[in-house]
């Protein structure tokens, strides 16, 4: 395979640590059996993996009762789950206006069924500002605040802590959506206060795709969407109402749970540094992208803290023009279009014409920078 210089980390991160590929190995030929259900030794050596997987990846988010910690297909999935599971007709929610479709998507489909959806809007680099979230729930009651911890198109982070707070004081759910959070943010998820947060394995927490967790405060409620055989309580037809076992009917991804696990130890010994030179390659690249000519960032400014999320338009040639010549020609890989976020685009007013995004992270060197920016300026000349 050619020498690729990967800089797609808000797709999904790539390489992942060696530790996760050895675990997901380690799962499929050493730990095979189905966890939780039979009692011989290949089943309990599964069932250990997720324990410590759940575990782990709770030490990490800073989840104090890893049971609160239910592992779902991916962060979309666990975002249904929060919603569909807390809303019902009849319900209102206030959400903010660079969503992802993983969250416009099921609000929509919600609105349909009727629950009443009000957005609030940000600045043009998508910021939320509280003081119109407190007076958007001034306005009538509301069953959930909605918000993104940052933004897949414009880097920003949201101020979900004061969210949080403000939304419990009107007697509402604070629900986030940390696909581009986890991983790239330092979280105490219980300090934080959200009552549901739900997180991409695969992105910034540099586990497999195909896995995710969904954090539900103590005490929240969500109605499961799917109900059958978790191995406990077997006699009943009813779904058990203990956690996790209420949201994970059917075998689970134990193979990628393995995975997301190690991915959590890996992130817990060296996430500091990680983040660290995330964001430090992140402004590098900001600062030489900005010498481009024609060439325009999105979300906050440089020096504005934001995920290591960079999207650009150029004012003569086009984001698809330029992922294609980045690809084929330097090997340099990013994603061009509307990154399955509308919304977000509407704000940056590149909705039309979509937008170039690098996405930073784990692995990515000095010398990639160097290589995609000197790419940029042939290929934007
Ligand atoms: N929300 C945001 C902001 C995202 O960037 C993504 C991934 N593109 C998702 C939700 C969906 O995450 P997953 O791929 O884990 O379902």
């Amino acid at each position: 395979m050619k020498h690729i210089t990967y800089l797609d980390h808000a797709a999904t991160s790539w390489p992942k640590p060696q530790s996760v590929v050895d675990a997901v190995v380690h799962a499929l030929t050493e730990a095979g059996g189905n966890p939780g259900r039979s009692a011989h030794t290949i089943a309990l050596a599964a069932s250990r993996l997720i324990l410590e997987a759940r575990t782990d990846v709770a030490a990490l988010l800073g989840v104090r009762d890893p049971r609160d910690l239910a592992f779902v297909p991916g962060c979309t999935a666990g975002l249904n789950l929060a919603l569909k599971g807390l809303l019902r007709p009849g319900d209102r929610v206030v959400v903010g206006s660079t969503e992802h479709n993983a969250v416009a998507r099921p609000l929509h489909a919600l609105e349909a069924a009727g629950v009443r959806v009000d957005v609030v809007h940000g600045d043009s680099a998508g910021r939320i500002d509280p003081d119109d979230v407190e007076r958007a729930l001034a306005q009538a009651p509301t069953r959930a605040v909605v918000c993104q911890h940052a933004s897949n198109v414009l880097g920003t982070i949201q101020p979900v802590g004061d969210l949080a707070d403000i939304a419990h004081e009107a007697g509402a759910y604070l629900i986030v959506d940390g696909a581009q959070g986890v991983g790239h943010l330092k979280l105490d998820l219980t300090a934080l206060g959200a009552d549901a947060y739900a997180a991409s394995g695969h992105k910034g927490l540099l586990g497999p795709q195909g896995v995710g967790a969904l954090y539900l405060a103590p005490g929240v409620e969500a109605v499961e969407l799917t109900q059958g055989g978790g191995g406990s309580n077997s006699e009943e037809a009813v779904q058990p109402t203990a956690r996790p076992d209420r949201y994970e009917a059917g075998t689970p991804n134990t193979p990628g749970i393995a995975g997301l696990g190690a991915a959590a130890r890996f992130l817990l010994a060296e996430g500091d540094a990680i983040r660290a030179e995330e964001r430090r390659l992140t402004r590098m690249l900001y600062e030489q992208l900005l010498e481009i000519p024609g060439l325009r960032v999105l979300g906050p400014p440089l020096g504005e803290e934001r995920v290591p999320v960079l999207c650009v338009v150029h004012d003569r040639v086009e984001a698809d023009r330029i992922a294609f010549e980045l690809d084929s020609r330097y090997g340099v890989a990013v994603r061009a279009g509307l990154h399955c976020a509308p919304w977000a685009h509407a704000t940056a007013g590149t909705a039309e014409c979509g937008a170039l995004r690098f996405g930073i992270g784990f692995g990515i060197t000095e010398s990639d920078i160097d290589l995609a920016v000197r790419a940029m300026h042939e290929v934007c000349a």
